[in-house]
């Protein structure tokens, strides 16, 4: 599972810019567009060999008011849940009482520690350096996050000190998880829109249940099943599986887990509640999913409980709502009777042989040539963009790379005809498809 680092300091020293320079991907699939939100708190550094989970705490200290108070309590929780705390003082500055008060909380949890001076630049070399000795922390590191300074040295103390990969000796759960075949499905959502139910029907209709396979935590659970000819592997990070139904307490949210989860699968089903409709939280786990790069089916659920005209104003809502990812299936479910099913694991599987197809070279190339001939590249300052050949970079999600020259200012809409041209030919759905141009050859 994806380990998780908290960024703790007092206001003001630099925690979200640092984030920002953790976070911000160098081949982003998704920019930002209207109608995604994110919860600028949590991301994924993903630039690394091992990557992890980035919490932005806020602030510790101010505990004045309410409010405040309420902050620092989610801080606190976010410390615990991490596996490795980064505590952020202003090198300018030195230290002052707010940060005292920080560590305190730190050291409270006994989580390991990197201290980091941060806003290290031209002339500030560490300013107050004796006083940061006096703290007595291993590892103390000067960076200066606005410049993008120290971050490589950085990583690599993170990197020291995370926890190792589950594999060694360690947990034969995943060793026999990684045995299991199968497509890996998550079903992602917001409180109450019907995981667990989903799950539990998945499950039920079953009848070659495999047991739980422990995954790489106890939070973490692989549960292989097999349905209408197809192995899959349901992974169930949140629990949602083993809520009961006689308790029925409506789970915590966790960004962490969702992410965590999104990590761990090939394709993620979002489940929105039709009676409700698009909530920012539904926006806010849509971002994290696209963000991941992650195949994905959206889940109409509680179908069952609405009028020909409900249904009517719930579909058109929807395709508002979500006209920024026109090539997400969504499918109208009823978790609670079980409709619709069928069609939802097949459009997973879809998704999920979209996300792996295999393009030769000479196809795309030829792809790109039709899609040329179709409709020219608009003139960059006069002079005509050259697109000479295309290969695959990558998959899951396809990575379709375009060679040529003067290829830098290329029109948006130009590179999303592009893809639209290439999901078409290849019959690519339910899953992100990237375009890259590189300039050169
Ligand atoms: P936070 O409250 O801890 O999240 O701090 P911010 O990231 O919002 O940064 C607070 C201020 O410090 C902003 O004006 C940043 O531009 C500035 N800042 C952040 N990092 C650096 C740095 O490395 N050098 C300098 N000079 N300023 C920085
Ligand atoms: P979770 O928090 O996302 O795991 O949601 P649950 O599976 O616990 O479901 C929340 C509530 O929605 C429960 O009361 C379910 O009975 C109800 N529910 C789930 N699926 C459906 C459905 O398809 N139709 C209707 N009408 N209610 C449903």
């Amino acid at each position: 599972m994806l380990p998780v680092v908290a960024l703790v300091g007092r206001p003001n020293v630099g925690k979200s810019t640092l984030f920002n320079v953790l976070t911000s991907s160098r081949d982003a699939l998704v920019a930002d567009r209207p109608g995604v939100t994110r919860d600028r708190q949590y991301g994924v550094c993903r630039n690394v060999d091992r990557p992890y989970v980035v919490v932005d705490t806020g602030g510790l200290t101010d505990s004045r008011d309410f409010l405040a108070r309420a902050t620092v309590k989610q801080a606190v929780s976010a410390i615990d849940e991490a596996q490795l705390v980064l505590f952020i003082v202003d090198a300018k500055e030195g230290l002052l009482v707010d940060d005292h008060d920080v560590l305190q909380q730190i050291r409270r949890s006994g989580k390991p520690c990197i201290l980091v001076l941060n806003k290290i630049d031209a002339s500030t070399e560490a300013a107050a350096g004796a006083e940061f000795a006096a703290l007595g922390m291993s590892a103390v590191l000067a960076v200066s996050a606005a410049h993008k300074r120290g971050i490589d040295a950085l990583q690599a103390e993170i990197r020291s000190r995370l926890p190792e990969p589950e594999g060694s000796d360690q947990d034969a759960g995943i060793q026999d998880l990684k045995k299991h075949p199968g497509i890996r499905l998550a079903i992602i959502g917001r409180p109450n829109v019907g995981k667990s139910t989903l799950v539990n029907r998945l499950l039920g209709e079953d009848r070659v249940i495999a047991s739980e396979v422990p995954g790489t935590t106890r939070d973490a659970i692989a549960i292989p099943l097999h349905r209408d000819g197809q192995d899959w592997v349901l992974i169930d990070t949140a629990g949602v599986r083993r809520k009961s139904k006689v308790e029925d307490v409506v789970e915590k949210f966790s960004v962490i887990k969702t992410l965590q989860t999104l990590d761990q699968c090939d394709v993620a089903i979002l489940m929105l509640d039709a009676q409700e409709g698009v909530t920012e939280q539904d926006a806010s786990v849509l971002g994290y999913a696209l963000d991941a790069g992650r195949a994905l089916v959206i889940a109409l659920n509680k179908w069952d409980g609405l009028s020909p005209y409900q249904r009517e104003r719930s579909q058109s809502e929807l395709d508002r709502r979500l006209d920024f990812v026109p090539w997400a299936e969504r499918i109208t479910i009823s978790a609670k009777h079980g409709s619709g099913l069928g069609e939802l694991t097949d459009a997973a599987i879809a998704a999920y042989r979209s996300a792996n197809t295999e393009i030769p070279s000479s196809e795309l190339t030829r792809g790109l040539e039709a899609a040329l001939t179709a409709y020219q590249p608009p003139l960059v300052g006069g002079r005509a963009p050259k697109m000479r050949y295309a290969h695959l970079g990558g998959t899951k999600p396809p990575r379709i790379v375009i060679h040529g020259s003067r290829l830098n200012h290329v029109a948006d809409s130009y590179v999303r005809y592009l893809e639209n041209f290439f999901r078409k030919r290849y019959k690519m759905v339910g899953t992100p498809v990237a375009i890259e141009l590189r300039n050169g050859d």
